[in-house]
């Protein structure tokens, strides 16, 4: 998933990036809440991770100015201890779960996990479709039941896809899956990484709509 993590400490911002890439999402780290609206009218983010004790702009009236321009962005609020109150306030205004700080990166996990499950409908955890279904939680991929191995990038690839099969997504949308500001992206990546996937998973696990992008379900 492409996360947005909003933390004015650089410790604790390059540690949960550095966690968090480690479990596969791809991480966008900025350290002022002015230019969250901007990055995320620019790139489609999965979630947000944001801090509410940040200089200049606090991270409330970044969560304000979120929830007003009516994006449906899932967001966690990172707090102090003592941040009761803005935690209900950041509730209140529209954020999806809160952590109080120093939390273990394994509960970040797990809440990211829980809140993308509820947003997506899926109580069961399982990303579902035809012969395949997706354990986001742990990365794996089955096949009639069967585990296939795949990479951190390939199963993002097919996490997109599964998310909205009858949709067709194009190989930007897809790269802005894979990469973070900054990472050099090889002009046949996407391809590359379908091309494993079919390998792996068969030719129809992903089809080609010439000229647009790809899809899950063959298109009508
Ligand atoms: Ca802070």
């Amino acid at each position: 998933m492409r996360l947005l993590l909003v933390e004015d400490d650089r410790m604790i911002g390059a540690a949960l990036r550095k966690g968090l890439q480690q479990e596969g999402h791809t991480v966008d780290w900025m350290t002022e809440g002015t230019g969250v609206a901007p990055a995320l009218a620019s790139a489609a983010y999965n979630l947000v991770i944001l801090d509410l004790g940040l200089p200049g702009r606090s991270g409330l009236e970044v969560l304000a100015e979120i929830r007003r321009r009516k994006e449906s962005v899932p967001v966690i609020i990172v707090t102090a201890r003592d941040g009761v109150q803005d935690r209900i306030a950041g509730l209140d205004m529209g954020a999806d779960d809160y952590l109080v700080k120093p939390f273990d990166l394994d509960e970040l996990a797990a809440r990211i996990r829980a809140v993308m499950r509820r947003q997506a409908g899926h109580a069961a955890g399982l990303l579902e479709h035809g012969d395949l279904a997706l354990n986001p939680a742990t990365h794996e991929v089955f096949r009639n039941g069967q585990p296939v191995p795949v990479s951190g990038r390939e199963f993002a690839i097919l996490e997109a896809l599964l998310e909205r099969p009858g949709a067709i997504l194009s190989r930007a949308q897809l790269e802005d899956r894979l990469y973070g500001w900054g990472e050099e992206v090889a002009s046949n990546a996407v391809e590359v990484h379908i091309h494993n996937l079919r390998r792996k998973l068969g030719d129809a696990v992903i089809h080609t709509v010439r000229g647009m992008g790809y899809s899950r379900q063959k298109p009508a």
